[in-house]
């Protein structure tokens, strides 16, 4: 089954919101195996959202629409796909309700032209929307299942999760079972290039990589008549994903993220941790911490900019800065080793580089970063080249470092 996706909205077009819902649907779609053919921005104009509309629907099986839902005049989706489709709107009692519902309690009077949210196409099936007034609509003509959602994402993410992605589903009698293999330390053409050969001959499964930063992912895809069959179809693939990639793969959890997974071995084998920052600031501090509870294994995290700093209170020796300089795998490891010991930690991770755009030596130019990390008594210092601005250079270098710790951790304790 193809999909075609329109979304309605001018400040799409000038650029002041980015179509997330885009991406959101795109990967939703991906998924549930769907093909995903056209997407097209349209403003909020009735002539060329007619015109899209006309030429969509003769060649999607399923059409996703956001956006144009709500109750201004210039929100028209709804009464235009109603026009194109020939269908009549009526009052929904149900939506009516809820809209009544929605506004309890507040000062203001209901707006007049809240009304015209309940107004839905006759024979359409009603999406509630938990998370605001616009019901979504999914209409089924005879060669083509319209669905109207809700431009607000915190709107149209739950809509699409809770009621239209069942309904899609519901629609073969196949279903889509995927796993998720998260591989860090390997940039994507490279790893691309050490799977060419499964992609070019993949069939079901499929597999596609996806680039985070610092980071790929690759879906594994089955489509099959029952979950277990899918599952047996994956699972051979996910081994040899395994064989290529060893312990580049962090995870086969779709949901679980890096520092989960460090934090998760951290528990595992009872052990605290700590950072030791310079370039990135706090960055890799920040990003233990997003998980909750994160405490029982990261007590305290330290951020020394200056060389100073990193004497003072990690103890890098002044011969060590006045040598080799504060971007330096020896100042790194010194960082990595006077952050464990003054944390009472039993690893730390340290960080220390040029983010750029300035700065740099010809040695070690803008983007060179140190990353070394302290476990059970032993060092292990990379020395990475990152290139982008400087978020992106932070950014790498902390997913780099989170990688580092893990590698290390699984390296001292993984057979204890
Ligand atoms: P409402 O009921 O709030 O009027 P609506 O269905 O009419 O919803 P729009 O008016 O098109 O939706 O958009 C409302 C808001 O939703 C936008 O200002 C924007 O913040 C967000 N939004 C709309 N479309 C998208 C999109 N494609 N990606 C991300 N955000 C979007």
């Amino acid at each position: 089954m193809t999909v075609e996706m329109i979304f309605v909205g001018t400040e799409l077009l000038l650029g002041n919101i980015v179509n997330t819902n885009a991406r959101f649907l795109s990967e939703q779609c991906a998924s549930l195996g769907l093909s995903v053919y056209y997407q097209t921005v349209v403003g909020d104009n009735e002539e060329r959202l007619q015109s899209i509309l006309e030429t969509a629907r003769e060649r999607a099986d399923i059409l996703l629409i956001g956006g144009g839902l709500g109750p201004t005049e210039d929100d028209m989706t709804k009464e235009t796909v109603a026009k194109v489709l020939g269908r009549n709107l009526v009052m929904d009692e149900g939506s009516k309700a809820h809209i009544e519902t929605y506004f309890k309690g507040r000062e203001d009077a209901i707006p007049e032209n809240n009304w015209k949210q309940a107004m839905v196409m006759e024979g359409c099936t009603i999406l509630e929307n938990a998370n605001g007034t616009a019901p979504g609509l999914i209409v089924e003509t005879e060669n083509c299942r319209v669905i109207l959602l809700p431009g607000p994402p915190n709107e149209l993410i739950p809509m699409f999760t809770d009621q239209v992605r069942p309904y899609l589903q519901g629609l073969t009698e196949e279903i889509i079972v995927s796993t998720m293999v998260k591989v860090c330390g390997i940039g994507e053409s490279q790893a691309e290039l050490m799977i060419r050969d499964l992609i070019d001959t993949q069939d079901n499964p499929t597999i596609a990589t996806y680039a985070k930063t610092g980071e790929v992912h690759l879906r594994v895809t089955a489509r099959a008549a029952d979950e277990e069959s899918a599952r047996g179809l994956i699972g051979p693939v996910v081994e040899e994903l395994q064989n290529r990639f060893g312990d580049n793969i962090y995870t086969l959890d779709e949901n679980e993220t890096l520092e989960e997974a460090v934090v998760s071995l951290l528990r595992n084998y009872g052990l605290t941790i700590t950072t030791a920052e310079s370039c990135t600031g706090g960055l890799t501090g920040s990003r233990l911490v997003n998980v909750a509870g994160a405490s029982d294994v990261y007590r305290m995290g330290f951020i020394t900019y200056c060389d100073e700093a990193k004497h003072q209170i990690l103890h890098v020796r002044q011969e060590t800065l006045d040598t080799h300089t504060a971007v330096s795998g020896e100042a790194a490891g010194e960082m990595a080793e006077g952050g464990a010991k003054e944390a009472g930690a039993d690893v730390c991770v340290a960080i220390t580089g040029y983010a750029g755009p300035g700065g740099g030596t010809e040695d070690c130019p803008a983007g060179t970063v140190f990353v070394s990390c302290y476990a059970a008594g032993e060092i292990q210092t990379d020395r990475l080249q990152l290139s982008g601005n400087r978020n992106k250079i932070r950014e790498m270098a902390t997913v780099r470092a989170l990688d580092l710790a893990r590698r290390c951790i699984l390296k001292q304790y993984g057979d204890r």
